[in-house]
């Protein structure tokens, strides 16, 4: 299933119960293995493993192209540059994250100075850089840097990601953006509609792997937020968000199956990756080195 639809299977909140089916499963499959003698039963129990962790995390795909930063080629590194807004900006060509300015409202609606909300953004940069080969460099340049992060002017939802792939890249219509939030009630993901415009290049063929022009980052500045996990899922860890949805910026999408951090449920069951989201990194990046 490609991420063009829209998600409408978010009544039931995610509950330790979910979790707990989740660890049986697993230890079921690490019995498993370590029970085999034969050699073909170990390859079928890795097989099955191999099965259960692609489940755990799911790439995401634009205009039929999976996205990344560097080289459009699976398990290659990247080096990626962000910037923190300080004022207004605007993308009318996005679809969230069109209007964002700096975090200057949601640190004073929830009693975060700016610091500690920039450091929240790069310990989230730091999980995904200690699994895969990407490392991020901050830059004060909003409009050079590669993700750009900030608050949203229009609040809506939680958080949101919009990430754009190089234009040239894309064989049909016009450019696609994923819409998502974090764990809220609602996710929303859907492809720009196609505008009916024919060029000469809408034949040629989308490419398996597209480079990311630019991702954005936007938190929704009327929320309450907080640092850490306290069990009250309805306002969220800023550290966890932001992983979350960095891991849009870099070309994650919501894994069907429950248990990672790229669910588009918000869980505190688990702080930081999980195998899952550290396989969807390495599949994109290759591993930290
Ligand atoms: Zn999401």
């Amino acid at each position: 299933m490609t991420w063009n639809h829209r998600i409408t299977a978010e009544g039931t909140p995610w509950r330790t119960r979910s979790w707990a089916r989740t660890g049986v499963v697993l230890a079921v499959l690490a019995s498993v293995t370590v029970g085999l003698t034969s050699g073909r039963d170990a390859i079928a129990a890795g097989a099955v493993q191999e099965k259960a962790l692609k489940s755990a995390y799911k790439l995401l795909k634009l205009n039929g192209s999976l996205v990344k930063w560097g080289r459009p080629t699976l398990g290659s590194g990247a080096v990626v540059t962000y910037a923190f807004l300080e004022g207004p900006v605007r993308d009318s060509k996005a679809r969230n994250c069109t209007a964002m300015t700096g975090f200057k409202t949601l640190s004073s609606r929830s009693g975060f100075t700016r610091q500690e909300i920039r450091s929240a953004a790069r310990s989230a940069f730091k999980r995904w850089s200690n699994v895969a080969d990407l490392q991020f460099r901050e830059s004060a340049s909003v409009e050079m840097a590669n993700i750009v992060i900030g608050s949203q002017m229009i609040p809506r939802g939680y958080a949101f990601a919009n990430v754009r792939q190089i234009e040239s890249d894309v064989a049909r219509g016009p450019v696609s953006f994923i819409g998502n939030e974090v764990g809220g009630e609602r996710a929303l993901n859907r492809v720009q509609p196609l505008e009916g415009v024919i060029t000469t290049n809408s034949r040629r063929r989308s490419r398996p792997v597209s480079v990311i022009e630019k991702s954005a980052v936007c938190l929704n500045p009327v929320h309450d937020w907080k640092l850490g996990f306290d069990g009250n899922l309805k306002t969220y860890d800023l550290t966890h968000t932001f992983t979350h949805e960095i891991g849009h910026a870099i070309g994650l999408d919501h894994p069907a199956r429950r248990g990672s951090l790229m669910h588009f449920k918000y869980t505190e069951a688990r702080n930081g990756l999980s195998e899952g989201d550290i396989a969807g990194a390495v599949a994109l990046y290759g591993p930290a080195r």
